[in-house]
């Protein structure tokens, strides 16, 4: 069985996270080390730090042993592939100092998406990112944590749909090996990949291992879809409650191709906050693969 987890907040402080995860049974946690929709933040207390690293040391997950894999995802203002000069430079400054969090934290793993090139077109889009990503580790040139780089849903000019482009950016980036994958299953259907069957599943897989090899994916998002297959939106729905269906999940948790690849709920919470809880029983019982609802 995979590290089944969920994106849980940060709030009142990082290491507040692995109560929160701990109370709904998570093995793997994604966090966001500043506040996902603002530019900047004060910096990371080394008291904070430290904190996090002692409740991550003892703290168990549902069936693994403490330390539990932590990713965090990098803020949504973040486009390295702007064509406006101010857009570009703050986000080059936000990921570098995300990454330097990350780092101080001791994360696996920073998640960010590839970019928008609003309207300058794939090529010029992918060259961008690719020197902004050599700036980026040129500017912090050491550290354990890996950037993820997500596949997308393909919505207006948004790359990484589709998993040339992780390929391609790869290929033209100095430091290839600071850079891993991150593969979300709602992105992935919504861009056109069919994960409801075994087949379509396998080609996905064969696909990514052929784009950028099976080792570097190194996180999963688990979400099902609100729009159906190609439909390009990014609307995520809890796991057997949306177009994709619960028997997607149960091929994937399963596949010990991914069996250390940390996999995130990053599912809607519902009016009581227990939406993850619900998802995660959901994905241990199996029962929603056989057809079973939970109410
Ligand atoms: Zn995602
Ligand atoms: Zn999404």
């Amino acid at each position: 069985m995979a590290l089944l987890g969920a994106h849980v907040s940060a709030a009142g402080g990082v290491a507040k996270a692995f109560e929160r995860g701990a109370t709904i049974g998570c093995d793997a946690l994604q966090l966001f080390v500043k506040n996902a929709n603002a530019w900047r933040a004060k910096p990371l207390d080394p008291a904070a730090a430290e904190a996090f690293a002692a409740v991550r040391a003892v703290t168990a997950g549902h069936s693994v042993p403490p330390p539990l894999p932590v990713i965090a995802h990098a803020s949504y203002l973040i486009n390295l592939a702007s064509p406006l000069a101010e857009t570009a430079e703050r986000s080059r400054d936000a990921l570098v100092d995300e990454l330097q969090r990350c780092d101080a934290l001791g994360l696996d793993g920073l998640v960010v998406h590839p970019g928008a090139h609003v309207g300058t077109g794939e090529d010029a889009g992918l060259d961008a990112i690719a020197r902004a990503l050599d700036e980026v580790f040129e500017r912090h040139p050491k550290g354990p944590t890996r950037l993820l780089l997500e596949n997308t849903a393909g919505q207006g000019t948004v790359l990484g749909a589709d998993l040339a482009h992780h390929r391609r950016l790869l290929r033209s980036v100095a430091a290839p090996e600071r850079l891993g994958v991150c593969l979300d299953t709602c992105h992935a259907f919504a861009a056109g990949a069919d994960l409801r069957s075994a087949d379509g599943y396998e080609a996905f897989v064969e696909a990514a291992d052929q784009a950028v090899g099976l080792a570097r994916v190194l996180a999963w998002h688990l979400n099902d879809s609100r729009h159906g297959l190609g439909s390009r939106k990014d609307r995520h729905a809890n796991i057997g409650h949306g177009e994709l269906g619960a028997e997607a999940f149960e091929r994937l948790i399963h596949d010990a191709r991914f069996e250390h690849a940390p996999m995130i709920l990053e599912t809607p919470l519902g009016d009581d906050d227990l939406g993850h809880a619900r998802d995660l029983v959901t994905l241990r019982s199996g029962g929603a693969a056989r057809g079973v609802e939970h109410a």
